[in-house]
């Protein structure tokens, strides 16, 4: 039973009263649970609308988007915050708080979300921990490397308990040791977590490294999809 399930969906931007934007054009996509997915495209493929739609930041202009069941598309603003505690997100750059520690930014958004603070602690440990940071939790982001950056960015995204891990370009602003490491530790977690992971890329390499599965977008339409030996079977 996939996880996400993409149907039939549109995302138009108008541009002009004569001219439109179909950033999505009719995209169809099932995930199942627990697995790596990759979404593959050049700039402009409608990758960044996809993220948008799928963490509710946008609606889609029609169809339908479901996450463990619950259409976003749908749902009433008063439920969407619930809904995105669903998805944690990982960006190109961590995208850190850099006046708090590694500890603090992990526990931050427990703390946004109501967490009490003696579950917050034992969260951010058994994050730290997890990534492989457990005696880094009081270094803050600019005493870390890029590689340790995304590590943190990684527990803190999952720190809420998500059943997805949305990751985008997640090793764009790594070099190729960092790059293994976090793909390593993203194929780590979703052994041990059971998290749904959607990898956001423009590189086929991290494709290649760790997803099971794989959607290439171009302009907005899926190109081609399946698993990474169908798709790499392809000419
Ligand atoms: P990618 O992330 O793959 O580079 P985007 O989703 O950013 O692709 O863009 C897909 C298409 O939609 C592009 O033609 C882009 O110009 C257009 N687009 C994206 N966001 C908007 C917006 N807010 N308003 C109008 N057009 C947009
Ligand atoms: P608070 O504002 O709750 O006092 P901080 O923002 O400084 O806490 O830290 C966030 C959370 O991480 C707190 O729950 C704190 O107990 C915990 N914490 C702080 N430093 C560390 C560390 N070095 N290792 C593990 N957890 C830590």
């Amino acid at each position: 039973k996939p996880l996400i399930s993409l149907r039939d969906v549109y995302k138009i931007y108008p541009r002009s009263s004569a001219e439109s934007v179909h950033a999505l054009n009719g995209i169809s996509l099932d995930v199942p649970a627990g697995a790596i997915h990759g979404i593959v495209g050049q700039s402009g493929a409608g990758k960044s609308t996809l993220i948008r739609c799928l963490t509710a930041l946008e609606k889609p202009t029609s169809g339908q988007i479901l996450v463990d069941g619950q259409d976003l598309a749908q749902l009433p603003e008063s439920q969407l915050r619930k809904a995105r505690r669903q998805i944690g997100m990982v960006f190109q750059s961590a995208n850190l708080l850099d006046s708090r520690t590694a500890a603090g930014n992990i526990a931050y958004p427990l703390y946004l979300a109501g967490v009490a603070r003696g579950e917050r602690h034992e969260r951010v440990e058994e994050m730290l921990e997890l990534v492989g940071l457990a005696d880094r939790g009081s270094s803050y982001p600019s005493q870390l490397s890029g590689g340790q950056r995304q590590r943190v960015g990684i527990a803190r995204a999952l720190a809420d308990n998500p059943k997805v891990l949305l990751c985008d370009e997640p090793t764009s602003a790594l070099d190729a040791a960092s790059t293994a490491q976090v793909l390593h530790l993203i194929r780590d977690v979703r052994d041990r977590l059971g998290v749904t992971v959607v990898i956001i890329t423009h590189e086929m390499a991290v494709v290649r490294e760790i997803c099971d599965s794989v959607t290439l977008l171009e302009g907005g339409a899926i190109t081609q999809t399946g698993t990474l030996e169908e798709i790499l079977r392809q000419p």
